[in-house]
């Protein structure tokens, strides 16, 4: 049988335990490996695993010393047979469009932040999946849980972001971003020539979500007013504990559910608001934030925003759970001619500029 690429089933293995939301741990056991081995040259790869010596290396365990023998040997590893066996649910005719239709993903992390990989994985991931463009969008300096970013730090982002990019497959492109903490008062966290700079601005809530209604109605249309806002992240800031269909598996090891309510905010005065000043209202795919909730998709749609399918991903895995937002976004009645990220990277980037 011919020998298969050893390396691709460690990390296609890490790429599903993330989808299905699985413990940490066990994704970076095949990550660890995958990069220790990758490192080696190939012939030693294969003396090693004949000799079953893989196991002395750093990094490699029993489990993933077994996953390559077996690709080495031809065979699809049986791990891997396994999780593709498990794996999710189909999606509807409609939720299927949706996704099919999605080019990129305007919300994702990296270990820049509270990200667990780096930009070039996360970037090799979206390919895999078709995608055109992700938008790296990691946090804002006020967010230091999350290690945000400094004006200093995104500065160096940005020149790593187009060396990343020069070395990425023909067609493909991190476009840059933020996840911008939108401030008590309104105000978005981050200086306003690098908000101007950036190709894509995600605006969202962190802090202080039980403020009251009024102000917090008041702190968010003064967030869409503001010129380089062009999406407006998961707007309730709510955490439901449930899970959707498709995501199967242990995975609330280091996923603890918590469960958080809705932020109480106008949603009639906050939708036209981003209508008028056409800010993409996101559609969060995150199997616990599930924001914003069905009812408020709907409120939207009739408000005439246009919407942005997003998985805010902190893991490459993660990338692939834009399907749940699809399912949700089509339940409510959402079509692709309304949702920015199903526009080729150039047309995303004009329509962002066209705000600031
Ligand atoms: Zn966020
Ligand atoms: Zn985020």
């Amino acid at each position: 049988m011919k020998a298969r690429d050893p390396i691709a089933d460690l990390r296609r293995i890490a790429f599903l335990l993330e989808r299905a939301n699985e413990a940490t741990y066990r994704v970076r056991a095949f990550r660890s490996a995958a990069k220790a081995l990758a490192a080696l040259p190939a012939a030693e790869l294969a003396e090693r695993a004949a000799a079953g010596t893989l196991t002395e290396l750093a990094g490699v365990g029993d489990v993933t010393a077994r996953c390559v023998a077996e690709s080495i040997a031809g065979e699809e590893p049986v791990y891997l047979r396994r999780l593709l066996a498990t794996e999710g649910s189909d999606l509807d005719a409609e939720a299927t469009a949706l996704r099919t239709a999605l080019r990129g993903d305007c919300h994702t992390h990296s270990d820049w932040s509270d990200g667990g990989s780096p930009i070039e994985e996360m970037a090799l991931a979206a390919v895999e999946l078709g995608h055109e463009y992700v938008v790296l969008t990691d946090h804002s300096p006020r967010l230091t849980v999350a290690r945000g970013l400094t004006a200093e730090r995104l500065r160096r982002q940005l020149d790593h972001v187009e060396k990343v990019n020069a070395a990425l497959p023909e067609g493909f492109r991190i476009l840059t971003g933020i996840e911008v903490d939108i401030l008590a008062d309104g105000s978005l966290d981050q200086d306003e020539e690098l908000l101007a700079r950036l190709d894509v601005v995600v605006g969202s809530v962190h802090s202080g979500l039980n403020d009251e209604r009024s102000k917090m109605t008041r702190r968010m249309l003064t967030a869409i007013a503001n010129p380089h806002l062009d999406i407006l992240g998961h707007c309730t800031g709510r955490m439901v504990s449930s899970r959707p269909a498709g995501v199967t598996g242990p995975g609330d090891r280091g996923h603890r559910a918590r469960s958080r309510k809705e932020s109480d905010f106008d949603a009639n005065a906050v939708f036209a608001a981003c209508a008028e000043h056409d800010v993409a209202v996101e559609i969060n795919s995150r199997p616990e934030r599930q924001d914003p909730p069905k009812r408020l998709i709907r409120r939207a749609l009739e408000a005439g925003c246009r919407f942005a399918i997003n998985t805010d991903a902190h893991a490459p895995g993660q990338l692939d759970w834009q399907r749940f937002g699809c399912e949700r976004a089509a339940r409510c009645g959402v079509t692709a001619d309304q949702v920015v990220n199903t526009w080729p990277a150039e047309q995303l980037v004009d329509w962002a500029r066209g705000h600031s």
